[in-house]
């Protein structure tokens, strides 16, 4: 337990005022030398645009503002900092031979505009990591274009209803089970799609009957996210793409649990005819308020001429070039050519790991997933015993009893030192605990969360208004969500 008695501190319990407003007249932490050119007439060139007052800034010493920022910055949580178990996000470690790539000079300072002949670099990380990415969905063509992964979702939906509306057969209806990502069901209705739900079975997978009798020639396509959030593997994968294929519906995978599976079994050959990958998520580029996000979406060859548009391809002279002429393309999804800087970090990963590397990465995901299902079995109610892949998802029902939902325990997780894991998500579990801890995670950081937890389903028996009141050592504890969804408050104001 790194907080077993939370104790307050000089930068928690401070005041507003005393942490905010340190400005003091006639302070500064600049001196410029004096003027030994001729001073310029600021009237004259900036007319009216000319700023006389200077709203207000702050004047403090440089200690003061080296301070404020350094304190501010301990006031969050990153996965520098420790565990991160959001489930279904993947916030693994951001390998620091990622940022030194993406800092390599040619590659940082590479411009869009530049022109292709010496962009050849550019163009060949796009290129080598398309390739890497076809070879471990086992697909055949790909995307890097979308900014994440709903815009991935996006992209994919669009190619979708650019292959039925070829095919002269436009189709009205997505289907999506009930234990979804919210995200697929929101980019089914943007689309223009009407969504239908699609019940899981008691082991937590596709209802295969479900799917025979709701599946008809209007259904575009399943989406279908394997394994599942629950983190699990729908076995009968097979079979849900022959129903799909033999009506001429498309199976589009989420691949955001892709942690689970690269380098052990690969979705083109379990039937998938799209899918989209989160490089910031099982491919360790930043995730988050680092971001940006990066969401490729690899294709079966029949959707490749619908693909945004440009795409790298090979010159006869050996040159690699940006293609514009695709008259079938669905047409740009992004500027540019998608966040670059996030293709270097996912290639840098990829090679550093190897498809050694990266497989015994999968299993370690599993592993520790599977290590925390074990620690806290008993502690917390499991509510599908199926076997666990990447993340495991428990419910709150043993601590209803004593009035403490999910979100009490994640709060009071927040005490211990450890990031919440992802709440009341999937929504087939009623007070869901959904937990992943990724490979990056040692067993003594595991084995101080389960602890963590443990202490914390002891304390709902014992003393659950320490849990209800939650957290107790942060700067401020439970806020108003809503208003600070609805009316959130950015930036510093100086009071006037
Ligand atoms: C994260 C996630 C998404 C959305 O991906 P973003 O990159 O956050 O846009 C979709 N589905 C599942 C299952 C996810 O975990």
């Amino acid at each position: 337990m790194r907080h077993p008695t939370p104790k307050a501190t000089r930068h928690v319990n401070q005041n507003e005022g005393l942490i905010f407003e340190k400005s003091s007249p006639g302070k500064a932490a600049w001196k410029l030398p004096p003027l030994d050119v001729p001073e310029i007439d600021t009237k004259a060139l900036l007319g009216s645009c000319e700023r006389k007052d200077l709203g207000h800034m702050p004047e403090v010493s440089e200690i003061e503002i080296i301070r404020h920022f350094t304190r501010l910055s301990t006031w969050n949580y990153a996965i520098d900092l420790g565990m991160y178990p959001l489930g279904s996000c993947t916030m693994k470690y951001n390998p620091r031979v990622n940022e030194a790539a993406a800092r390599v000079e040619g590659i940082a300072n590479a411009h869009p505009y530049q022109p292709e002949r010496i962009s050849q670099g550019a163009l060949r990380i796009i290129k080598t990591l398309s390739e890497f990415l076809i070879e471990i969905t086992g697909l055949d063509a790909i995307t890097l274009q979308p900014a994440a992964g709903a815009h991935g979702e996006l992209t994919g939906l669009l190619l979708i209803r650019a292959h039925h509306q070829a095919e002269g057969k436009p189709r009205k209806k997505i289907l999506i089970p009930d234990s979804a990502h919210g995200t697929n069901p929101a980019t089914a209705a943007m689309v223009g799609y009407a969504v239908e739900n699609l019940k899981s079975d008691s082991r937590g997978t596709v209802d295969i009957a479900a799917l025979e009798s709701q599946m008809n020639e209007n259904v575009a396509a399943l989406m279908l996210t394997n394994p599942n959030t629950l983190g699990v593997f729908e076995q009968e994968i097979h079979s849900i793409a022959d129903i799909l294929h033999a009506k001429g519906g498309l199976l589009y995978m989420d691949g955001a649990n892709m942690n689970a599976l690269v380098g052990k079994v690969r979705p083109g050959d379990f039937g998938v005819d799209l899918m989209h990958l989160n490089l910031h998520k099982t491919f360790s580029t930043p995730h988050g308020g680092g971001g940006p996000g990066s969401g490729p979406v690899a294709v079966r060859k029949m959707l490749e001429p619908f693909l945004p548009k440009p795409v790298v391809v090979t010159k006869p002279d050996g040159t690699l070039a940006f293609d514009y002429d695709r008259p079938k393309s669905v047409g740009r999804v992004r500027a540019f050519y998608g966040n670059f800087g996030m293709f270097v970090r996912a290639l840098a990963y990829i090679q550093a790991n190897g498809p050694d590397g990266l497989r015994q990465t999968t299993e370690d995901a599993v592993l520790n997933a599977n290590y925390i299902r074990k620690g806290l079995e008993g502690s917390y109610d499991l509510p599908y015993s199926t076997p666990t892949m990447h993340e495991v998802v428990f419910s709150d029902k043993l601590q209803t009893k004593k009035g403490v939902r999910t979100t009490d325990i994640a709060k009071r997780l927040i005490d211990y030192g450890f990031h919440p894991y992802t709440m009341a998500f999937p929504l087939i579990v009623p007070g869901a605990l959904m937990i992943e801890p990724t490979e990056s995670e040692s067993k003594e950081e595991m084995d101080l969360f389960v602890e963590a937890m443990k202490s914390i389903a002891a304390e709902v028996e014992e003393d659950p208004q320490t849990v209800l009141e939650a957290p107790h050592c942060t700067r401020v504890s439970r806020l108003d969500e809503t208003a600070a969804a609805r009316n959130p408050v950015l930036r510093w104001k100086p009071k006037v």
